[in-house]
């Protein structure tokens, strides 16, 4: 590794990432002046659009990789608030990939979709007066997405990437949790020893090491409508036995130890109010360090549902599962982080790490056995909010922090040392 640290190669990319600076702050710009909104397919895809030709070969740039090309990525299907499921299509996924007969690949992904739909007022970028970039996903996640483009331009430029094969997914639904794209990034994914993604780090530049996992459930409860004055009593009020049921969802967070959460995020139920409801809807969101923690509160939560359902009068009934497993820190993503550790010390990036409560596609990645770190973007703060912000010289320091351990992958392959 020493080698690579001397090399000109290394220096050489390093040195061209130092003259793209404009160029990277021109893309993140237009990039989040096109909004892509999950739902807004459109958007996405002319995101998507511009990316390709970024990949192809835009401007001054030589094309990338092998080949380009962007794939209909499945509908989003989502359970209404009627308890019905509705098909939302989304916008197409990038992919690309550059030599797949190296026997070391390296999966790169992050996502082009955002919270901000056509209809939020946050559509434009402005430089605020401190100097950072504010903009609807300047960090989350456009930064990364143009982050990893330069990395890749930067390693390619070498005579290193002869060795290492990359394989890019740019999925278009992170923000819902990837429920359309997931068995594309399952199976590209798969392909490879490791993955990298270029979600934000945290302000202070602390990246992520491990996260918890996450999952969405919906609890419909069925009781029997009356009209609230002739006939109360022959009613049964699904709103009242779904509220008592989520009480006692809520009271497990107190009980259950470790750092388990059941958030209750949703209820939803009733009309006319004349009527005694027969309907009613919680969504509540479940999360644990670990895959123990994680079964354990959910035998909680099984046994609260099963005691409110014998109860003949009403239906209880619960749906969703864990889609993002913990992505805990085992001893493959401890490679990864030491690699970087090096290279970022190599570089003058100081690299230290913190569990997050959030999950990213990281998440996915690890439950298929694929190790990985997901924090390679920019730095910044605010997401999913109008205060949203990027530091512009972020861009350039990721930038050469990917490049330089893809150098690394490619000058000595994860696991071989
Ligand atoms: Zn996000």
């Amino acid at each position: 590794m020493t080698s690579l640290f001397n090399s000109p190669d290394l220096n050489n990319a390093l040195d061209w990432l130092g003259t793209q600076h404009g160029a990277m702050l021109e893309l993140v710009q237009d990039l989040c002046n096109q909004n892509s909104g999950t739902f807004h397919a459109q958007g996405v895809a002319a995101v998507v659009d511009r990316l390709l030709d970024e990949f192809k070969g835009a401007g001054k740039y030589p094309p990338l990789g092998d080949w380009v090309e962007q794939q209909p990525t499945p509908a989003a299907e989502i359970l209404n608030d009627q308890g019905h499921i509705d098909a939302f299509p989304l916008g197409p996924t990038l992919r690309a990939e550059a030599r797949p007969n190296v026997a070391h690949q390296v999966f790169l992904c992050i996502h082009t979709d955002t919270v901000y739909d056509l209809a939020h007022p946050f559509q434009k970028c402005q430089f605020l007066t401190n100097g950072h970039l504010n903009g609807p996903g300047v960090i989350d996640a456009k930064g990364g997405l143009v982050v990893l483009l330069f990395a890749l331009r930067a390693f390619e430029r070498t005579s290193l990437a002869s060795r290492l094969g990359w394989k890019v997914v740019l999925n278009p639904d992170e923000e819902i949790g990837s429920l359309g794209s997931h068995s594309i990034l399952k199976s590209v994914a798969q392909q490879c020893r490791f993955g990298l993604l270029f979600e934000p780090v945290m302000p202070d530049g602390a990246m992520v090491s491990s996260r918890k996992g996450s999952g969405n459930f919906t609890l419909v409860c069925r009781g029997k409508s009356a009209h609230a004055g002739r006939n109360f009593a022959a009613g049964r009020n699904a709103i009242v036995h779904l509220a008592r049921c989520v009480t006692e969802l809520d009271a497990l967070n107190h009980t259950v130890p470790g750092d388990s959460t059941v958030n209750i995020g949703r209820l939803h139920g009733g009309g006319a109010v004349n009527v005694v409801p027969d309907f009613a809807m919680a969504r509540i969101n479940v999360r644990g360090v670990d895959p123990e923690q994680i079964d354990r509160i959910m035998g909680h939560i099984r046994d609260v549902v099963a005691r409110f359902s014998r109860d003949a009068d009403y239906q209880l009934n619960l749906t969703g599962q864990i889609t993002s497993p913990p992505k805990v820190l085992d001893a493959a993503s401890r490679l990864i982080q030491e690699r970087i550790e090096v290279t970022g010390r190599h570089l003058g990036v100081p690299i230290h790490w913190r569990p997050s409560g959030g999950a990213s596609d990281g998440n996915k990645l690890s439950g298929w056995g694929i190790p990985n770190i997901d924090t390679l973007g920019p730095v910044g703060d605010h997401l999913h909010s109008p205060d949203e912000y990027l530091v512009v010289d972020s861009l350039v320091q990721r930038a050469r922090l990917a490049a330089a351990l893809l150098m690394s992958f490619a000058t000595e392959p994860l696991g071989t040392q």
